[in-house]
């Protein structure tokens, strides 16, 4: 069956013709779908109900059960488990700012980058999400909380790039007409720098931020790190940056992990400065969220301000990420996995 909430407006126009229905059905539709974020076709009341039985038949809507809800007692963020329906399971985060909801979402189910220190690449790839499986994410959280999600933020488990043109129909129907319309600017989506397609992303000329994980300053290091550093290199990698502020006009965010006694020294710093000096960037540093089956650890607090205040020197902008929801398994995949660990002994 046909996954109606990834359907383009033009391609539910196309559908109604199909099924001898007047073309504006289409729009009544997809406003239901996208913009009252309906999880049933009954709810469709300006349908017929003739309409309604045969959309029920001729078409699957995509809905995201809850498994689980986890809420820091900290900072107020929330972890939703999901489950799909072949039965996996994805997380998805509500962060509250003062300058509006944040919805992180993942783009696949597992991931098969290897990154060293990150939790949602243990086992491997499942599937890439379809455009659907990303909203409904978005949606739940929304009807969840009673609140409206301002900012997306696509660094969940999963890498985007490796699931390119179902993150692209996504990022259409998320921030296109008609539904939460959520502005592009608002919008992140991570990369582990998938070279060729931070190219063809770039020349889409979409407004979102690009965020690269970076990580090392060095090829070496970043290989260390980052098994897909092996075949795309940091030049390269900083060459399609370069590419995507051409292209976009946009300001490339790098994020950097920082990792005791890995990439936290001095010299780290100042490598780092010295790369990233001539492009027009801004740097997020992430102390390393630790996690059990990896003995990556935190620099201590002074070190992270040091190596912030370093490349401040050299004139480059940067944050140092809030880590949030820490108490509830707040590091990326931790949740889904240690979920996946309770279901597999029962
Ligand atoms: N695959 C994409 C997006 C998902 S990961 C990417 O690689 O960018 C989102 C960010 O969290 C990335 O920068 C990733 O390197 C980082 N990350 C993963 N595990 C982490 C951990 N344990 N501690 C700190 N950052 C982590």
């Amino acid at each position: 069956m046909t996954d109606i909430k990834s359907l383009t407006l033009s391609e539910l126009q196309e559908e109604m013709e199909r099924l001898g229905e007047k073309r504006f059905r289409a729009g009544q539709i997809y406003s239901w779908l996208h913009e009252k974020l309906a999880d049933d076709f009954q709810e469709m009341t300006n349908l017929s109900g003739a309409l309604r039985e045969r959309l029920e038949q001729e078409y699957e809507l995509i809905r995201l059960p809850l498994v689980k809800v986890q809420t820091s007692a900290q900072d107020g963020t929330s972890k939703f488990l999901f489950r799909l329906g072949d039965g996996s399971v994805i997380e998805s985060v509500l962060m509250r700012y003062h300058h509006g909801n944040s919805v992180c979402i993942s783009s696949q189910a597992g991931c098969r980058m290897g990154c060293r220190f990150c939790a949602s690449t243990l086992d491997g790839l499942k599937r890439g999400l379809a455009p659907s499986e990303m909203l409904d994410q978005i949606y739940q959280i929304q009807k969840w909380s009673k609140e409206r999600v301002h900012n997306v933020v696509v660094m969940g488990t999963g890498e985007p790039l490796d699931n390119y043109d179902a993150l692209l129909k996504f990022l259409k129907l998320l921030t296109g007409e008609g539904g939460l319309h959520i502005s592009q600017r608002n919008v992140t989506v991570s990369t582990c720098g998938i070279v060729p397609r931070i190219r063809q992303l770039a020349e889409e000329k979409l407004q979102i931020t690009l965020a690269l994980s970076l990580h090392a300053s060095s090829q070496e290091k970043r290989e260390t790190l980052m098994p897909v550093a092996k075949k795309y290199t940091l030049s390269q990698v900083l060459d399609a940056c370069r590419y995507y502020f051409e292209q976009t006009g946009r300001r490339i965010t790098f994020e950097y992990s920082l990792v005791s006694g890995v990439n936290d020294r001095e010299e780290d710093a100042a490598e780092l400065a010295a790369l990233l000096k001539p492009l027009n960037c801004h740097v997020n540093l992430i102390p390393v969220n630790p996690i059990k089956e990896r003995d990556y650890v935190q620099p201590d607090r002074r070190k992270v301000i040091n190596f912030k205040n370093s490349l401040e020197k050299s004139g480059i902008n940067v944050t140092i990420r809030r880590e949030m929801g820490r108490d509830i398994d707040g590091a990326c995949g931790q949740l889904r996995r240690s979920y996946m660990d309770t279901e597999k002994k029962r």
